[in-house]
């Protein structure tokens, strides 16, 4: 039998499937059939919720005897955009000037390609990791992400499964292969304010309680001062305001409401429920002062509502982890990466609560975009630098 050794035929396979969520479209189906002949037991959960459609997920696990590394990633893609753009079709695999084009090409079926690769060259080479290897694949990364991965780890570990340490194939690199790891992430956060007044004539505000003014208190004291400078491993934190909300079509009306919502994205000096708290004070103390409102006696009248949950912030201190993936990098492209907690969020963040999490995949330039497309030498390179991490990690270089 033929192993997937080959990271471009796997990636063709699938991106022939046109995966985009919450459809499978074929591509669990196809990676299943890759990692049967290299011994995984493979699973394919199906995970519904009211209000969301239902997603078919995948976990395979390879057991040995020793520490367990699981890789985690998603075969779902985003939406082709205007499919007529496409220099190449975006569910065909052309190859031209030795990229690969195709919609997932980086984000991520890339990643998965590689590493299916690298486990199959492992397998033909040494028989077979010292330990366990698994793949947790969702097909609800690029959706809503609720029958996604959080369900995908909470099923997988109600059957008794532990790992010791987890590589997400999400395209890190900035610019080329070996650029970045990202090693954590800044939590995020978002809410709504609103200021509720009193509505009247634009003439006469003495008889009005403009929110408007209330709520240029409340924002000037969101944004200033700066929450802190940044730490060793993250940047500083940041809020921005992303929308601002009167609604009011009339030149001489007062309003009676006005809504700002704002994102913080926070670093490692503040955990959710602290800057919650520094939010919270922010507001109180400015709804007191009268710069913007003379005349008024009682203070903003205001309601805070925070959206969704929060991302709370890590940062992956594993050594083992970290720096085997770095030294797999730096012995195989000739130069370390940069360890960085920068960009948004990924399932990472789900996965840091069971396992010591990082992530690193291909080059990130062309994901989301039409023309997504992977350079054949970066598949083989980024297939190279797995198979050394393997080897690494289960102790087998
Ligand atoms: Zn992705």
């Amino acid at each position: 039998m033929t192993l997937p050794t080959d990271p471009a035929a796997n990636l063709a396979a699938l991106i022939r499937c046109a995966s985009v969520t919450p459809a499978e479209g074929g591509a669990l189906g196809a990676l299943e059939t890759m990692l049967k002949p290299l011994g995984f037991l493979v699973d394919r959960p199906v995970f519904s919720e009211d209000g969301t459609p239902d997603i078919e997920n995948l976990y395979a696990r390879r057991s040995g005897n020793g520490p367990h590394l699981m890789f985690a990633g998603h075969t779902d893609v985003v939406p082709v955009g205007d499919e007529a753009a496409w220099t190449h079709p975006p569910f065909a695999a052309e190859i031209a000037n030795g990229e690969m084009y195709g919609r997932g090409a980086v984000d991520m079926k890339g990643g998965i390609a590689c590493f299916v690769a690298a486990i199959a060259r492992h397998v033909d080479k040494h028989g077979g990791p010292k330990g366990s290897v698994s793949l947790l694949i969702t097909g609800d990364e690029e959706g809503p992400a609720i029958n996604g991965t959080v369900k995908l780890l909470e099923w997988a570990a109600s059957r008794g499964e532990k790992w010791d340490a987890s590589v997400v194939g999400e395209p890190t690199n900035p610019d080329a292969l070996g650029d970045m790891i990202k090693i954590g992430r800044r939590g995020s956060l978002s809410a709504s304010v609103t200021v509720n007044g009193r509505q009247g004539h634009a003439a006469y505000p003495q008889l009005a309680d403009n929110p408007v003014r209330g709520l240029i208190s409340l924002v000037d004291a969101l944004l200033h001062p700066v929450f802190d400078k940044g730490t060793k491993d993250f940047q500083p934190t940041n809020l921005e305001v992303t929308s601002i909300d009167v609604g009011n079509p009339a030149t001489n009306v007062i309003p009676a409401k006005a809504t700002a919502t704002f994102n913080i994205r926070f670093n490692d000096t503040w955990t959710a429920e602290t800057i919650q708290a520094e939010i919270h004070n922010r507001l109180d103390q400015a709804a007191k002062r009268k710069k913007y409102r003379p005349g008024k006696k009682t203070p903003v009248d205001y309601d805070l509502v925070w959206r969704d949950r929060p991302s709370h912030v890590f940062l992956t201190r594993d050594d083992k982890l970290v720096d085997t993936l770095a030294g797999s990098i730096k012995a195989t492209v000739g130069k370390g990466p940069t360890l960085s907690t920068s960009g948004g969020t990924s399932d990472a963040r789900f996965i840091k609560d069971y396992c010591p999490v990082v992530e690193f995949g291909l080059v990130g330039k062309t994901m989301h975009m039409v023309d997504e497309r992977v350079a054949l030498a970066d598949l083989e390179t980024l297939t190279r630098i797995y198979q050394r991490f393997i080897e690494d990690w289960f102790g087998q270089g």
